[in-house]
C-alpha cells in the first residue's frame, strides 16, 4: 500500500465547495493541494497552494496535473472516463476508476448494489416507447423514470402516477437510455458516509436523516430518527458497497427507510465526499473531508464518533445575504463557499448547529 505523509501533494479533480473543503482539511495535515478544474474563479482555487484551468478533455494539462501530485483524488462523480483513465496512467488515484464507471449510470450501479447483495428499488431499463411501455408493466405504478446518466437534484426524473404520465416521459429523458423505478413511500431519507482506507479500514459516520426540498438537500440532522436496528443496518450495508467497490476513500450512501417494517433500500451512491456528510465539519471528531484525506492518503482513520446532536443546514441563492443571523447565534457555524453569484438553488454555504453531550 503507498501511503502519502503529510508534506506530499494532493491533486484534485473539480474545484467547487468539495474541493475547497478537501483542500483545508488537507492542508491541516500538512499536505498542499493542485486543483484541476475548467471554470475559472472556482471555490477551491482561494485555499489551495496550486491550481490549473483546462477543460478535462486537454490531455497535457491532465499529464502535467498528474505528474505534480503524489495521488489525485475528485470532488464530483462525473469526471469523464478517460479523464480518469489519463490520470490514473500518471499518478494513484484514489478512488479509482470502477467507482467512477459504476455510479455515473444508473443502471450499472443497481446491477452493482445487487450483486453486493443490498436491496434497491424494482427497476427496468428502457429507452424507446415501447421499451418504456414494456417497462412499466413489470414496474407498475407510481414509479419514477430517471436518465441513466448526468440526473442530479431531480433533473431528468419524471413521476409516473397514471398511465397518461407516460406521455412526458421521453421529454424528460430526452431519447437517452433510462430506468424505470418503483416508487418507494418512504418514511425517512437517511445517508451513511462511510470511509475505506487504502489500507482496507472502515469507518462509517452515524446515520444522518436528509430533507430535500425541490430534489436539493435542505437539511441532515444527527442521530437520524430511526431505531438502534436501523441505524445498524445500514452503517453494514453502506460497509458492503465500499467494500465490494474494493473503494478508498469517503463515499455516501444515501438510502429510503419505509414506515412500516423499517425496510432499507438504497437509492444512490455518491463515490465522493458528500453534502450530507457536512454536518461532520463542526459535528464529529474528524470531518469527511480529513476523513477522505486520511483515507487517500492512507493513514489512519479518524474517529467518526458525533459529538452531540447535529443539524446542518444549506444555504442555497440568496440564503446567503442572511450571514449575520448566523454569525450572531452563539451555536452556530458558518461555512461561506466563497462563491460571488448567489444563483436560485446555488449551493452558497452552510450552517451546521451542535448541541454537545455533556
Ligand atoms: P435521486 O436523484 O435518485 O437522488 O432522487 C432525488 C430524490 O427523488 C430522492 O432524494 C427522493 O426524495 C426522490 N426519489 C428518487 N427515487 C425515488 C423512488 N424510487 N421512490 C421515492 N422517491 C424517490
Amino acid at each position: 500500500m503507498t501511503r502519502i505523509n503529510p508534506g506530499g501533494t494532493i491533486g484534485i479533480l473539480g474545484g467547487g465547495q468539495l474541493g475547497r473543503m478537501l483542500a483545508l482539511s488537507a492542508a491541516q495535515l500538512g499536505y498542499r493541494c493542485h486543483i484541476f478544474c475548467p471554470e475559472e474563479n472556482s471555490p477551491a482555487f482561494q485555499v489551495a497552494d496550486r491550481h490549473t484551468v483546462a477543460s478535462y478533455t486537454n490531455e497535457a494539462a491532465l499529464i502535467e496535473f498528474s505528474k505534480s501530485v503524489d495521488v489525485a483524488t475528485y470532488e464530483f462523480e462525473n469526471v469523464p472516463g478517460n479523464t480518469a483513465d489519463t490520470v490514473a496512467a500518471h499518478t494513484l488515484l484514489r478512488p479509482g476508476a470502477r467507482a467512477l464507471t459504476v455510479t455515473q449510470d444508473r443502471l450499472t450501479e443497481k446491477q452493482f448494489l445487487g450483486e453486493a447483495g443490498v436491496q434497491t428499488a424494482p427497476y427496468e431499463a428502457f429507452h424507446t416507447a415501447e421499451e418504456l411501455e414494456a417497462a412499466f408493466k413489470v414496474i407498475g405504478r407510481p414509479s419514477v423514470a430517471k436518465t441513466r446518466r448526468f440526473g442530479y437534484d431531480g433533473k431528468g426524473q419524471k413521476l409516473v402516477k397514471t398511465p397518461k404520465d407516460l406521455e412526458a416521459v421521453l421529454d424528460v429523458t430526452q431519447n437517452t437510455p433510462a430506468i424505470l423505478e418503483g416508487f418507494i413511500p418512504f418514511d425517512r431519507e437517511i445517508s451513511v458516509v462511510v470511509a475505506r482506507s487504502a489500507s482496507g479500514d472502515v469507518a462509517a459516520y452515524p446515520v444522518g436523516e436528509n430533507v430535500h426540498t425541490n430534489h436539493i438537500l435542505d437539511t441532515t440532522d444527527v442521530p437520524a430518527g430511526v431505531s438502534e436496528r436501523v441505524e445498524a443496518k445500514a452503517k453494514v450495508m453502506a460497509t458492503k458497497v465500499a467494500n465490494a467497490l474494493d473503494y478508498v476513500g469517503v463515499m455516501a450512501v444515501e438510502m429510503f427507510v419505509t414506515d412500516s417494517s423499517g425496510e432499507i433500500i438504497v437509492n444512490e451512491i455518491a463515490p465522493r465526499v458528500h453534502n450530507s456528510g457536512h454536518w461532520t465539519m463542526d459535528g464529529a471528531r474528524t470531518s469527511q473531508f480529513e476523513q477522505h484525506i486520511r483515507a487517500i492518503c492512507d493513514l489512519p482513520l479518524g474517529d467518526t464518533r458525533a459529538l452531540g446532536k447535529v443539524r446542518m443546514k444549506n444555504l442555497l441563492g440568496e440564503e446567503i445575504l442572511d450571514v449575520e443571523k448566523f454569525l450572531e447565534d452563539p451555536i452556530a457555524s458558518l461555512h461561506h463557499y466563497g462563491k460571488s453569484e448567489p444563483r436560485p438553488g446555488r449551493k452558497m454555504g452552510h450552517v451546521t448547529w451542535v448541541e454537545r453531550a455533556e
